[in-house]
């Protein structure tokens, strides 16, 4: 008897590096090792050096597949002496989370996503050629006038629950045929293993049902939400008092480190942080309570209790989630320490 793990990895498409996969069949008993791919078909090497060697670091049940079927995630290396490649941000992340691993870092990602009809690129739930009503009615909205592509947000849900990964919610958004799901809370890498993981299961979903998924930041020009990745982060002492929440959201604000955290935060950051549709503008950093307007959100619940985490509502959708919490982790921990 046999089974099949299908290997995932991260590939080096410019500028937002896409999720791959193909499938090993495997005797019973015998575990996934490392495998290998062709990178000069991902922009990860030259054709006359073109092997890019493929780490297993993280395997779940495959909840498509079923039965006794699996998916393996894994990280790229160089194949003359199996370092990290240079697009394998997993390391990055991994280097964070050892460095600090004491302070415990908790990352919560809202993913936001826009289901698009393959044919004409046109947002599910938009009449053809034409715009729906303004904004207001959509988010968390209920009725066939004002949704679209529920069942596909279901299936997706099953999947990632099956599939062992930490969802921790759902939500229709402001846009029309744009949606969101959490994973979290969960460490500087794992939040970054369960999302990409989630990431292909949603894809996955979109081929069954033909529908594209994006995660493009700005998916429709105007007076329309961008897509966004919020990012909920919160160290042991941030989770016991409110001095830690306060110095958290400070360290992002100090010199050159807004800069430093937009150029990791996705694709189109200028485009979507533009002081409208409840963000900040890029070129400005601020923090407050209840704030959608700001940089970081301290959550009024947060500001109740004195203790809890901060919202970091700058990443766009289309960010590597392994990147993220590097730049946090990295950020806020070295002034918690
Ligand atoms: P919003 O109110 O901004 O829409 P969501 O409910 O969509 O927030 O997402 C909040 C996320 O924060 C969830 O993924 C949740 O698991 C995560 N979260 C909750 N508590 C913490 C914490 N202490 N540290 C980090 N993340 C957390
Ligand atoms: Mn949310
Ligand atoms: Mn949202
Ligand atoms: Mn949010």
């Amino acid at each position: 008897m046999t089974y099949r793990a299908e290997y995932l990895w991260i590939d080096g498409t410019v500028p937002t590096p896409e999720i791959r996969s193909k499938t090993k069949i495997l005797a019973d008993g015998e575990t996934p090792g490392i495998w290998g791919y062709d990178g000069s078909s991902t922009n990860q090497a030259t054709g006359d050096n073109s092997d890019v060697v493929l780490q297993p670091v993280f395997q779940c049940p495959d909840p498509i597949r079923g039965g006794d079927n699996i998916l393996v995630l894994c990280e790229t290396q160089l194949t003359a002496d199996l370092a990290p490649h240079p697009t394998n941000t997993r390391a990055g992340a991994r280097e964070a989370l050892d460095k600090y691993s004491s302070q415990e870092p908790w990352f919560g990602m809202e993913q936001e996503y826009t289901m698009l009809d393959p044919g004409t690129g046109w947002p599910f739930g938009f009449p053809p050629n034409g715009y729906p009503g303004p904004q207001g009615p959509y988010y968390c909205g209920v009725g066939a006038v004002k949704i679209a592509g529920r069942d596909l947000v279901e299936e997706h849900t099953d999947l990632c629950i099956e599939a062992g990964l930490m969802i921790s919610g759902t939500n229709a958004e402001v846009m029309p045929g744009q949606w969101e799901f959490q994973i979290g809370p969960a460490d500087t890498v794992t939040v970054g293993d369960h999302l990409w993981i989630a990431r292909y299961l949603l894809y996955r979903v979109g081929e069954k049902h033909g529908v594209e998924i994006s995660l493009d930041a700005k998916p429709m020009k105007g007076d329309w939400n961008g897509a966004g990745m919020h990012t909920n982060f919160s160290t042991n002492a941030m989770r016991e008092n409110y001095d830690a929440i306060v110095k958290a959201a400070e360290s992002l604000g100090a010199e050159g480190k807004p800069q430093e955290h937009l150029a990791g935060y996705g694709v189109g950051i200028e485009e979507r942080l533009t002081g409208e549709h409840e963000t900040q503008r890029y070129d400005q950093y601020s923090y407050g309570v209840s704030d959608r307007g700001a940089s970081v959100r301290i959550p009024w619940q947060v500001a109740k209790d004195q203790k809890g985490y901060i919202e970091d509502r700058r990443p766009n959708a289309n960010a590597d989630p392994y990147v993220v919490a590097r730049l946090i982790t990295n950020t806020a921990c070295s002034v918690l320490a």
